[in-house]
């Protein structure tokens, strides 16, 4: 099988972890396997962080601090992790010329006083930049051939949108004419979540585009399944922090993740997945730690199982925005005003509820986007047909997500029950004619209540082929 293999933060945030890693690649030796990493945990977050702190106070005693951090960090990790004193030589060598580099950048912000998009991709692609020689090494180490890549040396050239650059229309004939000779010979780590344009400049492809690099990778080199190692038991029916009851979804559709993850799971992003499942290649989510477990499947398909309901998520950290007034009433483009406004002003929108009457319209917004949002309405609708606009930001979103209940009558009947047999007051509700999810809005107290109840009474505390759910 030709496997492409992602390794998150979580399970290379050390040294031992990442020996742990490279032992577990190699048990997949008979197979064509081409690793993707991260950055090790949290080695992002603190760039991101300390580039902006560095740029804005100009004090170049930080940019010594944050050097001396990580190369203490990744020195102990390579240390550890590879056993091989030449390779380990080799490893520490490398790791200092680009910390080197990433040094004399840093000081050029701090004198600067200014951090572009461009510079800040730049600064954010170390952590990848340091992580994936570690773990090539201790492949190397343990005897097996491997060699580290840059995204951009992997074929990864995409346009020059910083911060969230997107591949070029033939990204995938690059990669597979830059991988596929090195695949051949040995296991190759890419650096996930870097890219670079044209000019070799380096870009990042947002957030978390770890697992975007590695799908993009699996669907340019037709790989046969793409497995996404992380530090949880795959996709789970619930916050396990929240219902500890919760259980690993087996098997689960891509339409449902992406139900998942705007409503909260953080497991796997659906952008990031959604090169893999366009050219329909199996994702497996399976957890680092215990690697006989099967994990989640994603697949293309919807799975129309006897199951309709497969999780339960919240949603924190949002607010509701409710505007009323009878000018409202039959007048046409009122809702595209608003919503017109709210996307210049950059406010990303969770939810929305019109009631027929045409009175009203309530919009669930992400918390911190609240007062931006309140900003540009009100200076919109200046001179009247919006009368009142109230805000509640003590509120919680929760969401029953599966494929299955679309066309399936009685589920809405079944959640609000639930809800309300633990005395749970709604206060808005919202289910998009896909069918694929139902959501509502409760007090911020009351949101776990309500997931309790849900998970319960749905069984999704029960093994999948016990459960009355149909
Ligand atoms: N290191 C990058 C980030 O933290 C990419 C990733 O881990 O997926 O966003
Ligand atoms: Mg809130």
């Amino acid at each position: 099988m030709r496997l492409v293999m992602k390794f998150g933060g979580a399970s290379i945030a050390d040294g031992e972890k990442i020996k742990w890693v490279a032992e577990l690649i190699n048990r997949y030796r008979e197979h064509d396997v081409i690793v993707v990493t991260s950055a090790l945990k949290d080695v992002t977050d603190h760039l991101l962080e300390r580039a902006d702190v560095v740029a804005e106070s100009g004090r170049i005693e930080l940019v010594q601090e944050l050097i001396e951090n990580l190369r203490n960090l990744h020195h102990d990790a390579a240390k550890i992790a590879i056993s091989d004193e030449a390779i380990l030589d080799s490893v520490l060598d490398e790791l200092n010329s680009r910390i080197h580099r990433l040094k004399q950048a840093l000081t050029g912000i701090c004198y600067l006083g200014e951090l572009t998009s461009r510079s800040r991709d730049y600064i954010t692609s170390y952590g990848e930049l340091l992580s994936s020689p570690i773990l090539s090494g201790a492949l190397r180490a343990i005897g097996v051939p491997s060699t580290c890549l840059t995204g951009g040396e992997a074929g990864i050239i995409t346009d020059s949108d910083y911060g969230a650059a997107k591949p070029l229309v033939d990204v995938h004939e690059r990669i597979r004419r830059e991988l596929l000779p090195i695949s051949s010979r040995c296991v190759p780590v890419v650096a996930g979540f870097i890219a670079e344009n044209e000019s070799g400049i380096t870009t990042t492809l947002g957030r978390g585009g770890s697992d975007f690099s590695a799908s993009l990778i699996g669907a340019a080199i037709h790989a046969d399944e793409i497995w996404f190692w992380k530090e949880v038991s795959g996709i789970m029916t619930a916050d396990p922090e929240i219902v500890p009851e919760a259980r690993n979804i087996p098997l689960i559709s891509y339409i449902e993740v992406m139900e998942l993850s705007y409503f909260g799971a953080k497991v796997l992003h659906p952008h990031a997945i959604e090169p893999a499942i366009r050219y329909d290649i199996p994702v497996r989510v399976l957890n680092t730690f215990d690697p006989d477990f099967t994990g989640t499947l994603v697949v293309k398909d919807q799975n129309q199982g006897k199951e309709v309901v497969k999780a339960v998520t919240v949603i924190e950290k949002i607010a509701l925005i409710n505007i009323s007034g009878a000018g409202m009433v039959g007048t046409i483009g009122v809702a595209a005003r608003v919503f017109g406004t709210l996307a210049k002003a950059g406010v990303n929108i969770t939810m929305i509820s019109q009631g027929s009457s045409e009175a009203n319209i309530s919009i669930v917004v992400e918390e911190s986007h609240l007062d931006r949002a309140v900003g540009a309405i009100r200076s919109e609708f200046r001179n009247g047909v919006i009368r009142e606009l109230t805000t509640d930001s003590n509120v919680n979103a929760v969401t029953v997500v599966g494929a299955g209940m679309a066309g399936i009558p009685g589920v809405a009947a079944r959640v609000f029950t639930s809800v309300s047999a633990a005395r749970i007051n709604v206060i808005m509700i919202s289910q998009g004619s896909s069918e694929h999810n139902i959501s509502f809005v409760v007090r911020s107290q009351d949101a776990e209540g309500a997931v309790h109840a849900l998970h319960r009474d749905f069984g999704l505390d029960q093994p999948p082929d016990t459960r009355e759910n149909s």
